[in-house]
């Protein structure tokens, strides 16, 4: 969320205003969002490198190192076919360190210059003596004098690295840009431009903290005064009750193939209840991968349709409403339910036809994508909707479904992105939550495990293994720049080089964003069909994609994902009665990531998200690019203080009954949250 609106005229100038800024960096800076003066100063550090803190040489340790250097001498050489080392003797007055690039071929050359750098990295042990392992190496001369001895670093992409932003953003006259302008309904201590320019040009370490601690407030005061303006409206709403049809619902269970879970059982009684009650049922279920949300949903749908209620069954993608569409014609009594599939691909005589039967009445339930929302469809008597993997959905796109109906009806949200407690109730005060949190019996655990990319070969073999068992293998590819475009070429590369390569005689399918709808329905199907043994994939497979018979999933790129998404990932393994497998292949193996080494022990999604809450902050969990969704980017949820003193803030507030409109700028980002956290 934006921490200063646009209303302002310099916030709102481009920045080819600034020095350095022609056709070629605008560009640079579009892709990663900026185009105003207001987007750059937006754009914060994802971390600093604190340079303030030199070791002078003669007192070097094993561990993190930062010292200011010249260059002795350097060397450069392949050692064998795909490896090229360049070594450096670096020194400072007090003493010496060598430094080990590998793979940098270019560092030669910039290495050659007679002048002072920074250099930063890990001093340790390794090939029988200690250095510097791929340090990063800055011109001393290069940085900005503004920018004092703690570094910002920020989002970079191809051709425009930190160095560069910062001498963009210290072009920028902070104190002009208005930010002071506008009243809070609370008292602060510090000025807005003092603490954003803080958080750009730290002066101390202890700035960053007093500038992360005021805006934390701020997003947490307006978050949570969203969430209260929310619950605050809909309690003047009154839903029809759903009964409880107890015959029904006893006939289902007892025609599953398997017992439900306590878990399972417990969460759909409680939302029975619930919906016996004339006030709208706002209620999300969290349940790792896997740990059988749907059926809990086609119960609550069937329930619904015994007393002639229509259900709205809402899921992110086109394979998934497929998927589901098949798993819960086959869950329900055939026959007695009319299931309606609506997605964007219909032909539009299906389409017509559909839309017919769904505003008679005649289809009980409707299970579709945000086509459902987009075309406008009328129902006779929408009473449930149910939206599941609701982390994907943009809220807009709720608002404008829930809105078809003439009283609110219930709605239920699934999702598998594991929300610590504290983060769910502060940003879902408006919503009840409902855990499940136990496995159907006889999961085996997916086994974790990280390869170098030099070991590919191993990898395959470990595929074909599992093929010739019978089982099914996917293969994932990241998305790179935040391009789909880029991972389906990525992706459809690998496809070729598999299939005329390493698994040339096993049949490969390929899955990717740019494929028309119905050719990724044919993908999916002769995979869930088992006709195809290999899948290679982006991560249009993530969510919800249920292949009990794939066993095996090898993720590339891995160090560009975030733990909650191959969390997400593996879970599409580890769904039968095999023991199954997953593979992390980082795209260099000097390159392992600490995060990724918690995969390979952590098998709980919940306990998974709180390692990387701490690990990385909330940011984290919601991953900042997906649209619609929640982006913290301060809050501390480590810190029950700072909730405690926001939601104070805001009981003050709602207690005095003012008015937010006197706080336009505050009104306006409340409005963004609203949307992101209420469902109607
Ligand atoms: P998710 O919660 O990730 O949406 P699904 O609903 O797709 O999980 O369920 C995963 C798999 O577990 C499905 O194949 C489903 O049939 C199966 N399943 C669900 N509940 C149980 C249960 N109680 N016992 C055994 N298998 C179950
Ligand atoms: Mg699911």
């Amino acid at each position: 969320m934006a921490l200063s609106s646009c209303n302002n005229r310099r916030m709102d100038l481009p920045v080819t205003e600034l020095n350095g800024v022609g056709e070629k960096v605008r560009t640079m800076l579009a892709r990663l969002k900026i185009v105003t003066i207001g987007d750059l100063v937006n754009h914060l550090p994802r971390r600093y490198d604190d340079y303030s803190k030199m070791t002078p040489l003669k007192d070097v340790q094993p561990g993190p190192l930062t010292a200011k250097v010249v260059v002795d001498s350097v060397t450069a050489r392949y050692v064998r076919r795909g490896l090229h080392i360049t070594e450096a003797i670096l020194s400072d007055t007090s003493g010496s360190v060598k430094a080990v690039w590998f793979n940098q071929p270019y560092r030669k050359k910039q290495l050659a210059s007679n002048q002072e750098y920074f250099v930063s990295g890990t001093y340790e042990f390794n090939n029988r003596s200690y250095s510097l392992l791929n340090p990063s190496l800055e011109k001393v001369s290069d940085f900005p004098k503004n920018t004092a001895r703690i570094v910002p670093v920020y989002k970079e992409t191809k051709g425009l690295k930190s160095h560069a932003l910062r001498k963009l953003i210290a072009q920028v006259n902070f104190s002009e840009l208005g930010l002071d302008d506008e009243s809070y309904p609370y008292e602060v201590d510090l000025d807005r431009t003092v603490a954003l320019r803080m958080l750009h040009f730290p002066n101390t370490l202890a700035e960053i903290d007093t500038a992360r601690e005021y805006f934390a407030f701020e997003e947490l005061y307006a978050i949570i005064l969203a969430s209260a303006l929310v619950r605050q409206q809909n309690e003047q709403f009154t839903a029809k009750p759903i009964p409880f049809s107890e015959q029904v619902v006893k006939n289902f269970v007892a025609s599953l193939p398997f017992s439900l879970t306590n878990d399972q059982r417990r969460v759909a009684w409680q939302c029975l209840q619930e919906l016996e009650q004339s006030k709208p049922m706002n209620r999300l279920i969290e349940g790792d991968v896997g740990s059988g949300k749907t059926v809990v949903a086609a119960l609550l749908a069937l329930n619904a349709t015994e007393v002639g209620n229509q259900v709205a069954f809402m899921v992110p993608t086109e394979v998934l409403a497929n998927q589901h569409y098949e798993n819960i014609s086959k869950l329900l009594p055939l026959g007695k339910i009319k299931i309606g599939l609506y997605t964007g691909s219909l032909k539009k005589s299906d389409k017509q036809e559909l839309t017919k039967k769904i505003s008679s009445g005649e289809i009980n339930i409707v299970i579709g994508t945000h086509a459902l929302m987009q075309d406008k469809l009328e129902f006779e008597d929408l009473n449930l909707v149910i939206i599941d993997e609701q982390h994907r959905f943009g809220v807009k796109q709720r608002v404008a479904l829930v809105d078809k109906s003439n009283t609110l009806p219930h709605v239920l949200t699934m999702t598998a992105t594991p929300i610590p407690r504290t983060l769910a109730l502060t940003i879902f005060g408006d919503l009840d939550i409902s855990v499940i949190s136990e496995m159907p019996p006889g999961r085996i655990p997916v086994q974790t495990s990280i390869a170098s990319p030099n070991s590919m070969q191993a990898v395959y073999r470990q595929i074909r293994e599992e093929v010739s068992a019978g089982r099914q293998a996917f293969i994932i590819y990241p998305l790179v720049e935040d391009s789909e475009a880029l991972a389906a070429k990525s992706a459809t590369e690998a496809y070729t080089q598999l299939s005329q390569g390493p698994l040339k005689d096993l049949s490969l399918g390929l899955l990717h964003g740019r494929l028309k709808p119905e050719e990724k329905e044919a993908v999916m199907k002769k995979f869930s069909e088992g006709e195809t043994q290999v899948l290679v994939s982006t991560t249009v497979v993530e969510v919800g994609v249920d292949v009990p018979n794939a066993s095996i999933m090898v993720i590339e790129g891995a160090e560009r994902f975030g733990l909650a998404q191959i969390h997400q990932l593996r879970g599409r393994v580890g769904r039968g009665l095999h023991q199954s497998y997953c593979i992390l292949v980082p795209t260099s193996s000097q390159s392992v990531p600490k995060r990724l080494r918690a995969l390979e022990t952590i098998n709980d999604g919940f306990r998974l998200a709180e390692y990387d809450l701490e690990l990385r902050g909330p940011g984290a969990i919601y991953g900042s690019s997906q649209h619609g969704e929640l982006n913290l980017n301060f809050t501390r949820l480590s810190d029950p203080k700072q909730i405690q003193k926001a939601q104070a803030a805001v009981r003050d507030f709602m207690q005095k009954g003012e008015d937010l409109l006197k706080y336009p700028r505050l009104a306006e980002v409340v409005e963004q949250y609203k949307s992101i956290t209420h469902l109607n």
